[in-house]
């Protein structure tokens, strides 16, 4: 496993090796291997900027036209991405072209590459989090509003409007939470925003230092990082001079804030 570091990183070398697969998209098709390079590109570039770390070196990316042309070990759910752990490949479906699709989903997966080769384990709502946070609109430098991932940010909403969102702990603990899988991303997406974005850029330093915290916790824990991580977010929150009930509330009213 590679420790994280805070370095200065000589330029990416970008050579994604970049695989068209039979049943697969063509070069007339917006989902090239061009476009494939340039996201994951921007992607490692962002995330490098705003949680330090190793960029890793470009991953193996996969591309299929459909996406019920993914090996999918998920049954009763449509995968139109995934990162293999083991492997270290993307697999992104074309979805028939429609290029918003694709992108977000190479953001996400890119995320994943990039956590995995610099971390190792990271709690799932920490790693699913930062993905979709990373999905839309979170390239480029901007206010909170800039940076919304608008779909989770609807499903949350939606979730908070019927008060079916989960306590902090039972995110952090790692156990599965009683929600489908979207909404079980639309939680992990709202509080790595709160984490990431704040319109106070006091509180955005404070919190983006946090998640910096929370991954070199993750990348120094041997086993499983989930509970080191939740006590060091415990321990901010304590100093913060609030309880875990009271942060929860603030965040819930943030991300309210924003419908
Ligand atoms: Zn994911």
């Amino acid at each position: 496993m590679t420790r994280r570091r805070r370095l200065s990183f000589p330029a990416l070398v970008l050579l994604v090796s970049t695989l068209i697969l039979p049943g697969r998209a063509s070069a007339t098709d917006a989902c090239t291997a061009a476009r494939a390079l340039a996201l994951w590109r921007a992607t490692a570039s962002r995330l490098h900027d705003l949680l330090g770390g190793p960029v890793p070196p470009p991953p193996r990316i996969l591309i299929y036209r459909e996406a019920q042309n993914l090996p999918n070990r998920e049954p009763g759910l449509t995968v139109i991405g995934s990162y293999n752990l083991k492997s270290r490949q993307i697999r992104v479906s074309c979805s028939n072209g429609a290029v918003p699709v694709f992108d977000a989903t190479l953001r996400h997966e890119s995320t994943h590459y990039f956590l995995h080769s610099g971390i190792g384990r990271i709690p799932r709502w920490l790693d699913e989090g930062l993905a979709t946070t990373m999905e839309a609109g979170s390239l480029k430098q901007g206010t909170p509003a800039d940076h919304v991932n608008e779909a989770r940010l609807r499903e949350y909403l939606d979730m908070l409007k019927f008060g079916i969102v989960p306590h902090l702990a039972d995110v952090m603990d790692g156990h599965p939470l009683a929600l489908t899988p979207s909404q079980e991303y639309a939680t992990y997406w709202s509080l790595v925003f709160a984490l990431m974005y704040n319109a106070d850029p006091a509180i955005q330093e404070r919190r983006r230092a946090l998640l910096c915290r929370l991954l070199a916790t993750a990348a120094l824990t041997k086993g499983n990082p989930g509970p080191a991580v939740e006590r060091v977010f415990l321990d901010y929150i304590d100093r913060d001079g609030g309880d875990p009930h009271d942060w929860e509330m603030r965040w819930h009213r943030e991300i309210w804030a924003f419908r």
